[in-house]
C-alpha cells in the first residue's frame, strides 16, 4: 500500500511547476496571468501552494466573448461526435487520477481514501453525460387533430459554472460534464480555497481537444470574478454550488441579466433512526455520512434523530466508534479526517462547540483542536440537543454531529421538517409502510432508506427549500442547460378566425 511518504513525494513532482509558474487562468485555449495574484495554501501546515491569477471583471469578459464565440461551433457538432471528445476527457482524467487527487488533498485536507474515489467520479460524471450527449436534442412529437406539434431543445448558450471548495473536482465535473454534453460553452470560476484541480481539469479538456473557448477557466474570489460572472450578459446561466447566502446574492446580481439560475446550496439533513432499525449498519452510515470528507459534505447527515427507546445504547456505541476515528494527514491512506479547508473555517466550525454548550447540549466526544499546526479538529458528538438550538438548526459544515431524540413517529417528523434546509434525510427502520409514509413526508430532495448516500447518475440530485433550486443528473441536467422549442405544424384545413372579414 502507498504510504504518507510516497504521496508526498510524488505530490512535490506535481506541484513543481506550479510553485514556480503559479497557477494561470485558461482562456480561450490560452494561459492567462491575471495582473494580481492571490495565495492557495495548504490547511495541512498553512504553506503556501502557489501564487494563483486574480481574475478581475475584465478577465471574466474576455473568457464570456471567448465562450460566446466558440457557442455556435460547438452547439453544431454532431452529438457523437461531442460524445466522443467528452471521452477523451475522461480518459484524461483516469490517466491522471492519482495526481489530481494529490493536488486536492493537500489543496482541501479531505483525506485521500475519499479523494481518491472522487477524482475517479469525476471521469464517470464525463462518460455518463458523454453517452447521453446524442440524444440530448431529442423531443417529443405532440400531435392534434388539427396540429402536428414537435419539440426540439437547442443548448442554452454561453454558461457560467461557479463551484464551492469542498470537493471540487467532483463538484466541477458534476456541473461542466452535463454543459459540455447539452452543446454549451463554460466560464469557470473555482473556489478561490482550492484552485489546483480546477486547473488541471482545464489542462486535461484542453490536452483532450476541446475547442478553444469552449472551457475557459476564471480564478478569482466571489465578489470580484464571481460577481461579474453572474452579472455579464453573453452568459446565459449560472449554475451554482455553495452556501445558501451567495445562491441568494447570485440570484440579486444576476437579476438586470435574466439568468437562468440552478442552486445546490446547504443542508441540515437528518439521519433518523428507529427502534426497530438494524442498528449495526445505522451505526456505520451515520457515521460515515458525517464524519467522511470531513463533514465538508453538503449532504451529511449532520442532525442524528434517534429514538430514546434506543438513544443511550446507541450513543454509547457512537461515542466509542467517534473518538476512535483516525484524525491525520489527509494524503496518509489510514486517514479518516483531515484538516479544515482554512482558518475562517476552522474557527466557524469551533465555534459551534462554545454554541453548543452555552446552549445546554452535552459534549459527548470531541470539540478540540488537535496539534498546534494546521486546521485540525477531533470528530465532534453533542447529544441532549433540543431541536431549536442553533446546533441543531445552522449548518455548520465540518465533523459535527448533533443528536437528539425522539418518541414517536410524529415528533420524529416534526423535529426532521423544522430546519430551514431540505436537501437529504436518511431513514432507519424495518417497518416499510412507515418508510413508504414518513419519506413521502419528509421536506427533501433525496432520500434513502436504510442506507448511507449512494448515487446512481441517472436520478434527480437536488434540494427544496434553502437548500437549492432545481435538479441535477439525467435528463434534468439538460433541462437547465437546454431550452425546449416547440413547433407547430398545421396538418390539415382547420377553420382559422376571419377578423374583418
Ligand atoms: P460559498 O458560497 O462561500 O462559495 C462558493 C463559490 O461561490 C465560490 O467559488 C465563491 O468564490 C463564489 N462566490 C462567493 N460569493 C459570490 C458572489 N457574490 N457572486 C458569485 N460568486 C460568489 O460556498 P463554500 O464555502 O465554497 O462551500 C460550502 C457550501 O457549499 C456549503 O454551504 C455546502 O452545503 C454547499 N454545497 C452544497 C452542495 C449541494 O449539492 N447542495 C454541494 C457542495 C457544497
Amino acid at each position: 500500500m502507498t504510504d504518507l511518504a510516497t504521496h508526498l513525494a510524488k505530490l512535490d513532482t506535481h506541484l513543481a511547476r506550479f510553485r514556480s509558474g503559479g497557477i494561470l487562468n485558461l482562456i480561450d485555449g490560452q494561459d492567462v496571468a491575471g495582473d494580481a495574484t492571490f495565495e492557495t495554501r495548504s490547511p495541512v501546515d498553512e504553506t503556501l501552494i502557489a501564487h494563483v491569477a486574480l481574475g478581475d471583471a475584465a478577465s471574466i469578459d474576455r473568457a464570456a466573448k471567448a465562450a460566446k464565440a466558440a457557442f455556435p461551433a460547438w452547439a453544431a457538432m454532431p452529438g457523437d461526435q461531442r460524445k466522443a471528445l467528452l471521452h477523451c476527457i475522461a480518459d484524461g482524467i483516469e490517466a491522471r487520477a492519482e495526481e489530481i487527487a494529490l493536488c486536492e488533498c493537500w489543496d482541501t485536507g479531505q483525506a485521500w481514501r475519499f479523494m481518491s474515489k472522487a477524482a475517479l467520479r469525476g471521469a464517470e460524471n464525463f462518460r455518463y453525460f458523454a453517452d447521453q450527449a446524442p440524444a440530448a436534442r431529442d423531443g417529443q412529437s405532440l400531435p392534434t387533430p388539427t396540429h402536428w406539434n414537435v419539440t426540439i431543445r437547442h443548448p442554452i448558450g454561453p454558461v457560467g459554472v461557479i463551484t464551492p471548495w469542498n470537493t471540487p473536482f467532483m463538484l466541477s465535473t458534476w456541473k461542466i460534464a452535463p454543459a459540455l454534453a447539452a452543446g454549451c460553452t463554460v466560464v469557470h470560476k473555482p473556489a478561490e480555497f482550492s484552485p489546483l484541480s480546477a486547473r488541471l481539469l482545464a489542462e486535461i479538456c484542453n490536452e483532450a481537444g476541446l475547442p478553444p473557448g469552449v472551457l475557459n477557466l476564471v480564478n478569482g474570489v466571489g465578489e470580484g470574478a464571481g460577481r461579474a460572472l453572474t452579472e455579464h450578459p453573453d452568459i446565459k446561466a449560472i449554475a451554482f454550488v455553495g452556501e445558501t447566502r451567495t445562491g441568494s446574492m447570485i440570484m440579486k446580481q444576476g437579476a438586470d441579466t435574466l439568468k437562468r439560475v440552478h442552486f445546490e446550496l446547504g443542508g441540515k439533513n437528518p439521519v433518523i433512526v428507529f427502534d426497530d432499525a438494524d442498528l449495526d449498519r445505522a451505526l456505520d452510515a451515520v457515521i460515515f455520512m458525517i464524519y467522511s470528507l470531513n463533514g465538508e459534505r453538503c449532504t451529511s447527515s449532520s442532525r442524528l434523530l434517534v429514538q430514546d427507546s434506543i438513544a443511550d445504547k446507541f450513543h454509547a456505541r457512537l461515542v466509542d466508534r467517534v473518538n476512535a476515528i483516525r484524525v491525520g494527514h489527509p494524503l496518509d491512506p489510514a486517514t479518516e479526517v483531515g484538516p479544515l479547508i482554512h482558518r475562517t473555517h476552522f474557527d466557524k466550525v469551533t465555534s459551534y462547540v462554545e454554541i453548543g454548550r452555552a446552549d445546554g447540549a452535552t459534549l459527548a466526544a470531541g470539540g478540540l483542536r488537535v496539534g498546534g499546526e494546521g486546521w485540525f479538529i477531533r470528530p465532534t458528538l453533542f447529544t441532549n440537543a433540543r431541536s431549536d438550538m442553533r446546533i441543531s438548526q445552522e449548518e455548520v459544515f465540518g465533523p459535527f454531529l448533533t443528536s437528539i431524540t425522539f418518541a414517536d413517529e410524529a415528533e420524529a417528523l416534526r423535529i426532521a421538517n423544522g430546519v430551514a434546509y431540505g436537501l437529504t434525510g436518511y431513514l432507519w427502520t424495518q417497518d416499510l409502510t412507515r418508510a413508504l409514509r414518513f419519506s413521502e413526508r419528509l421536506e427533501a430532495g433525496m432520500i434513502w432508506v436504510n442506507s448511507e448516500n449512494v448515487r446512481h447518475l441517472p436520478t434527480p440530485f437536488g434540494g427544496v427549500k434553502s437548500s437549492g433550486i432545481g435538479r441535477d443528473g439525467g435528463d434534468w441536467s439538460f433541462d437547465f442547460y437546454m431550452e425546449t422549442k416547440n413547433t407547430s405544424f398545421a396538418t390539415g384545413q382547420h377553420k382559422i378566425q376571419r377578423l374583418g372579414a
